[in-house]
């Protein structure tokens, strides 16, 4: 259909401007805001604009699945499900150790064995009650899954081990669980070990803003040896009394949806895929679509093998019956026909793409974009992560980016550390829509691409009064596209 720039503007969520100056550059044509242009245009010039607009106007099974995802259940369906948890923690200070010796600790006796697959995430008990442990510890697990849309954590363990304090992945890590808006319950670890300083994590803690509850703080901060087992009890008690505060909760009866974690293939098995279910009840004879794949659930098992009938919500689950293997992150969802899985899933194979839900359009966020968001009071946060070769750099840009007032926007650090700019920072800045400053330092090769891939802006500076210089420009629509 013929469309005005305008609503093509509003269409993608991008600037008008954008596209008059597409129109002129590559079509020759002068429009105006309310110039109506061709659909074939249209589609081009959002293409340009790295929004494949196609997808939106073929309404229909995608539309009606995304509506089946985001359904909201009536408060009287819902019932409390366990919370699902994610480690994450500075290297060495002791993820892996802590992930498997709770899950050895609470494995029913007599149940293990023979559990050589890898799995991606379980479930233990504690006091009659379930807990869920994400298997991938890391902040870029955890990120990469929140930049796909796929807010699966509910609350995150920090590992922060005693004799080390807080170092730059803690920091990293904490920076990603504030832009995530997830509660966090601090382990103290290694506290077996004779040469700790409990005082110096707590101090370390509160100066990146975190204040532990013993010094009149909200985040509790447990005690724990990960390799011994002293104080793992205390820390189950504390993440249950967490989650009955956030009351998680979700309606069992009605088609399952969720994400997968992970998918790989078995020589025996096929394609299989863990599965998370967030609302629902997943079971066998299902028929799923999960990002490109579908097919019917043929069969399921738990973290220790065993084979179920049903995966109520908060379970993780391995399945077999997919027809091609799921990626980390895709949304899947029961359908009532697999016809319909069916042609989605060809759908999205042949369009190249997983699923639309909760992601962004596509392409570049530009400071650009962002500022343009702002000036149409869509957004009213412009989050920076800044990346520095010093800490006195740092600190100088963040004392001059301190001195930015302005009544449309206000400027939000969301993460700063010295060192090129890594993966966690492309994955922080595609979850939460941020721009990454890189002062007087690159970008690892890893990151480059992804942020090529993701759609992100590293802008790079050497002087420093520019950052706030272009933040400002781009506020008033003047900043010209960097060379
Ligand atoms: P990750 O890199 O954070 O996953 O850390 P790991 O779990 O691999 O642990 C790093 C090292 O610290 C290993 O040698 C562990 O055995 C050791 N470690 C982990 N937890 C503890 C603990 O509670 N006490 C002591 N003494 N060592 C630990």
């Amino acid at each position: 259909l013929p469309i005005t720039v305008r609503s093509l503007s509003e269409a993608m969520g991008r600037p008008a401007k954008a596209i008059m100056s597409i129109m002129f550059k590559e079509f020759g044509e002068m429009v105006t805001i309310n110039q109506i242009i061709e659909e074939e245009t249209a589609l081009a010039v959002a293409l340009e604009l790295g929004v494949d607009l196609t997808f939106k106007r073929q309404k229909g099974i995608e539309e009606t699945v995304n509506e089946i995802i985001e359904q909201e259940d009536a408060s009287e369906d819902l019932i409390t499900r366990p919370p699902i948890i994610t480690v994450l923690g500075h290297v060495d200070h002791g993820k892996t150790t802590l992930v498997d010796s709770l899950r050895n600790s609470k494995v029913v006796e007599g149940e293990a064995g023979g559990i050589t697959q890898h799995i991606a995430a379980y479930q233990v008990e504690h006091n009659n009650h379930k807990l869920t442990f994400v298997d991938t510890p890391g902040h870029a697990a955890f990120s990469e899954m929140r930049s796909r849309g796929a807010n699966v954590t509910d609350m995150v363990v920090l590992v922060v081990a005693a004799d080390d304090g807080v170092m730059p992945q803690t920091a990293e890590s904490i920076s990603h669980v504030k832009a995530s808006g997830v509660p966090m319950v601090v382990a103290m670890n290694k506290i077996d070990l004779p040469e700790i300083n409990e005082q110096k994590v707590l101090t370390d803690l509160a100066a990146q803003d975190v204040l532990p509850s013993e010094w009149g703080g909200e985040t509790e901060v447990v005690r724990v040896s990960a390799l011994n087992g002293t104080g793992l009890d205390n820390l189950l008690e504390t993440l249950l009394l967490t989650a009955e505060l956030h009351e998680l909760k979700a309606n069992p009866n009605r088609p399952a949806v969720g994400v997968c974690l992970e998918g790989f293939r078995d020589e025996g098995r096929g394609s299989v895929a863990w599965l998370i279910v967030q609302k629902g009840t997943l079971r066998i004879g299902d028929a799923v679509v999960c990002g490109k794949s579908y097919g019917y659930i043929r069969a399921m098992y738990d973290d220790r093998d065993q084979q179920l009938e049903e995966a109520p919500p908060s379970l993780p689950v391995k399945v077999t019956g997919l027809d091609s293997v799921p990626g980390a992150g895709d949304h899947f969802a029961v359908l009532s026909d697999i016809e319909q899985a069916r042609e989605l899933a060809e759908e999205r194979r042949h369009e190249g793409r997983t699923d639309t839900l909760a992601r962004h359009s596509g392409g570049p966020r530009t400071l650009d974009d962002i500022m343009g968001s702002v000036r149409e009071g869509e957004i009213e946060d412009l989050s920076l992560i800044i990346k520095a070769d010093t800490p006195g750099s740092l600190e100088a840009i963040r004392s001059e980016i301190s001195k930015f007032e302005h009544p449309e926007v206000r400027v939000k650090i969301l993460h700063e550390g010295v060192g090129g700019v890594n993966e966690s920072d492309v994955y922080l800045a595609t979850a939460s829509d941020a721009i990454i400053i890189a002062f007087h330092v690159v970008a690892e090769d890893r990151a480059k691409n992804l942020a090529v891939q993701e759609g992100v802006e590293i802008r790079r500076y050497s002087i420093i009064y520019e950052v706030v210089d272009d933040i400002r420009q781009s506020l008033e629509g003047l900043l010209r596209p960097e060379l």
